[in-house]
C-alpha cells in the first residue's frame, strides 16, 4: 500500500506544480487525507478513495498545463499495461509493449525510440532518467480499468482518436472489401458489418464491434 501512496503523492505534486499552487506538501497531504476520509466514509480501500480522488483532480481543466501531443507521440507501455497498448493502438496511436520486459531494457527501449513511457509502477519513478525527465515520463495509478487508463492518457496528452492501427502489431489496417475475406469472417459478424480491415504489416483481421465503438465514443465525450 505504501508504493501505492508514494505513487498518488508523487502524481498529486506533479499536478499541484502544474498548478503552480503554493504550499505544495501541505496540498499533497490533504489530498491524502481527502483519501483516508472517502475511504472511511464510503468504506471502500484507500487505494480505490485514492484513485478517485486522483481521478477528480486529474480531470480538472486548470491542473491540466501539458502542452497538446505532437502528431508523432509514440507510446511505450510497461510490462503491465499491455492492455492499454492494444487500446491506443485502437484509437490511432503508437504504443509498444514487451511481456515481461526488464526495468533496465525498458528505459533502455524509451530512450531509442524516443518514446513516453507510460508506467503503473512508482518505484520505477524513482529512477533518475525518469526523475530527471531526461525519458518523459507518465504514471498511472494501478488500480485504474483499462478504458479508465486510456481515458486519463487521452485527457493527459490532449488526444483526439484518429484512425485505428493493428490493435495486435500497430501495423497500417487497410480497409478490404467483405467478400474478399468471406472464409475469415464469422458468419454472424458477415451479416451484421461491412466495414472490415486487415493488418499491412501482420496482415490480422479486424472490425469494430460494439465493444470498440463504446470505447472510442466515450473518448471523443471527453472533448466536451
Ligand atoms: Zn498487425
Amino acid at each position: 500500500m505504501s508504493r501505492i501512496r508514494k505513487g498518488y503523492e508523487d502524481r498529486f505534486r506533479a499536478l499541484l506544480r502544474q498548478a503552480r499552487a503554493r504550499r505544495l506538501e501541505e496540498g499533497v497531504q490533504w489530498l491524502v487525507a481527502k483519501a483516508g476520509n472517502l475511504s472511511a466514509r464510503e468504506r471502500i480501500s484507500l487505494a480505490g478513495a485514492l484513485a478517485r480522488v486522483y481521478e477528480r483532480l486529474a480531470v480538472n481543466k486548470r491542473l491540466q498545463a501539458s502542452p497538446p501531443a505532437p502528431a508523432s507521440i509514440h507510446f511505450l507501455c510497461d510490462a503491465g499495461l499491455g492492455g492499454l497498448a492494444r487500446w491506443l493502438r485502437g484509437a490511432g496511436y503508437e504504443a509498444d509493449w514487451q511481456p515481461g520486459i526488464e526495468d533496465d531494457h525498458l528505459l533502455k527501449e524509451a530512450r531509442s525510440l524516443q518514446a513516453t513511457l507510460l508506467t503503473t509502477d512508482a518505484m520505477l519513478m524513482e529512477r533518475r532518467l525518469l526523475r530527471d525527465r531526461i525519458i518523459p515520463v507518465f504514471w498511472l495509478p494501478p488500480t485504474l480499468s483499462i478504458p479508465e487508463q486510456l481515458s486519463l492518457v487521452f485527457r493527459e496528452f490532449g488526444l483526439v482518436v484518429r484512425g485505428p492501427r493493428c490493435m495486435s502489431c500497430g501495423g497500417e489496417l487497410r480497409r478490404v472489401p467483405k467478400e474478399a475475406l468471406r472464409d475469415r469472417i464469422p458468419p454472424k459478424t458477415y451479416g451484421w458489418l461491412d466495414e472490415f480491415f486487415v493488418c499491412r504489416r501482420c496482415d490480422k483481421l479486424f472490425w469494430h464491434g460494439t465493444h470498440w465503438h463504446r470505447i472510442m465514443a466515450r473518448l471523443t465525450d471527453l472533448k466536451h
